[in-house]
């Protein structure tokens, strides 16, 4: 079951939450009782799908960056 984190905006705490996917947008309230709480984004291990992307090094011929082209 995936796990949730959410923090609370009355007193800051943050907490986790073991739910279902289908009741991952459900309100959660803090473990102090307060209802205003925002889900986190959460690094689930559902498979890096574009988790690695490498960044471009440029060098591999364009040629705008060195005025060349105008
Ligand atoms: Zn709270």
């Amino acid at each position: 079951m995936p796990r949730y984190d959410f923090r609370c905006r009355a007193c800051g705490d943050t907490f986790e939450v073991d739910r279902p996917m289908a009741a991952a947008s459900d309100p959660a309230a803090c473990p102090a009782g307060h209802e205003d709480t925002v889900k986190l984004l959460t690094t689930v291990g559902l498979g890096a799908r574009g988790a690695a992307a490498p960044a471009p090094s440029g060098g591999g011929g364009g040629c705008c960056g060195g005025g060349c082209c105008g």
